[in-house]
């Protein structure tokens, strides 16, 4: 029997094993599966750590989500096709659900598929090498928990790994100077370590945006944040200032492309990541910026230089998890045989033409719709479940014209599922005065909130 080997276990490589076992239940004969997670758990991303730099086995922490994170898109964009909210919750919940309740969510499919046994928690893949002669990859692993060291052949990896766990850390002039912490946003964990203090954001895209917001919800006293080429532009607090290019800081102060100069207390690089797969061998290894089509992936997941290694939810994302959804079951129907690969030119030249064709996108709700089409033609090729897509993309127009209008108010927006035709519920609290994100206070209806 061929055997495959999952590298990672967050929402795509979950999303590989739910695609497997949904073939097998339908009678299909799937090859055997091992998914390698080095985390303790599964949820990849949306399995919160405390933690920052190094984790407990010596390996970089992979987690970049803080306390206090809530959805930063709408639920309707990112549901599962085939496993709904209100299958999951068993009743309507609002549009921008808390880090706890997707994770909650996610695994709630995951479990109902019964595939945790399938994962090797604790266990960190070191090295991946694929042998022309036999056509197998050979994957040397860290198993921490039982302190052993091994490799094991398979016939087809697939690299669910993520790409936004490595920072992309600028230098500026004067950093080693400054007084106050620099950290990047990959190690902000706690807006209310900024309470009362004066924070400048580098970045101008999701990560500045959000964090910046979780501090002035939190209390921070005065925030900038500074662009390179384009401001954000939303309606900010009064405490909030954007401003143009960062040039250099001193001990306690920023100063900016336009001549002005702000004191500060703290320095959050919110910068991006860089897509980095150290365990994986030259040949193999993808090399690209945060994009929505990246080259060298066929369909967006077949490595073409060798279609027995795939890459799962590499692309920039509008779309999350029903796009993994929409590639895991693709990559499932090559590996049993069902989707026929054309050859290695027919494959770059498809690539290297959509690739052009992302560079040509003027417009977020370009961008958006490029997306939306390349997972349409994804589904058309496997048997999962067809869903709305343009309805979806309206839902992301919705979004971002909510987001124009109030920036910390748009997540008391509600939108309709695509999958149930249901509208969500207005959640109990406004965002901004919503202070405690678990799961349990998120999910407390009227009746148990008066009882109080
Ligand atoms: C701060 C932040 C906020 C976000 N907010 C949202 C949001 O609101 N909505 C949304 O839809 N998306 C959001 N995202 C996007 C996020 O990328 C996806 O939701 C999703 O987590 C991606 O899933 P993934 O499985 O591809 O990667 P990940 O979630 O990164 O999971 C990868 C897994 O691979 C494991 N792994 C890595 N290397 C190894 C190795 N060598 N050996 C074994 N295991 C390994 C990791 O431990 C991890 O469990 C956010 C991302 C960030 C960084």
């Amino acid at each position: 029997m061929d055997r495959i080997a999952i590298i990672g276990a967050g929402p795509s490589g979950m999303a590989q094993l739910r695609a497997f076992q949904s073939a097998k239940a339908k009678g299909l004969q799937v090859p055997e599966i091992v998914c390698f997670e080095k985390q303790n758990d599964w949820g990849g991303l949306w399995n919160y750590t405390w933690r920052t730099g190094i984790d407990e086995h010596g390996e970089p922490v992979h987690g970049s989500m803080y306390r206090y994170l809530w959805s930063n898109g709408p639920k309707e964009a990112l549901e599962f096709a085939d496993y709904t909210f209100d299958e999951h919750f068993k009743k309507p919940i609002a549009s921008y659900p808390p880090r706890a309740v997707l994770w909650d969510y996610i695994q709630g499919r995951a479990e109902k598929a019964q595939v945790k046994d399938l994962v090797r928690f604790n266990t960190a893949v070191q090295h991946i090498h694929y042998d022309d002669a036999t056509q197998k990859f050979t994957v040397d692993v860290e198993d921490y928990a039982q302190q052993r060291h091994y490799s094991e052949q398979f016939d087809y990896v697939v690299v669910a790994s993520g790409h936004f766990s490595t920072p992309r850390v600028p230098v500026y002039e004067g950093f080693d100077q400054f007084h106050g912490r620099i950290l990047h946003a990959h190690d902000f964990r706690d807006a209310l370590e900024f309470k009362g203090k004066s924070v400048l954001l580098v970045g101008s895209s999701y990560s500045a945006e959000d964090i910046g917001s979780q501090c002035y919800k939190y209390g921070a006293k005065q925030i900038y944040s500074c662009y390179r080429s384009k401001a954000m532009g939303f309606k900010w607090p009064k405490n909030w200032s954007e401003k143009p290019q960062l040039l250099r800081v001193d001990e306690n102060t920023a100063y900016f492309g336009d001549g002005t100069s702000a004191k500060i207390d703290a320095i959050i690089l919110c910068t991006g990541y860089l897509h980095h797969f150290p365990f994986i061998e030259d040949g193999l290894r993808l090399r690209t910026h945060n994009c929505l089509y990246p080259l060298g992936l066929y369909q967006g997941v077949v490595w073409e230089k060798n279609p027995r290694l795939f890459y799962l939810g590499m692309q920039d994302q509008w779309y999350t998890f029903n796009m993994f959804d929409a590639q895991a079951w693709f990559v499932r129907d090559v590996i049993l045989g069902k989707i026929a690969l054309p050859s290695i030119d027919e494959m770059q030249s498809h690539t290297q033409t959509l690739h052009e064709k992302e560079q040509r996108l003027m417009s977020d709700e370009q961008s958006a719709r490029f997306q939306g089409d390349y997972i349409k033609r994804l589904i058309a090729q496997t048997d999962y479940p067809s869903f709305n897509i343009d309805a979806v993309h309206d839902i992301f127009m919705q979004w971002k014209k909510h987001k124009k209008e109030n920036i910390m108010g748009f997540r008391d927006k509600v939108y309709r599922s695509v999958m149930t035709g249901k509208m969500a519920k207005p959640h109990h609290t406004p965002w901004l005065y919503a202070l405690d994100d678990s799961l349990e206070s998120y999910l407390e209806d009227e009746a148990q909130r008066e009882a109080m």
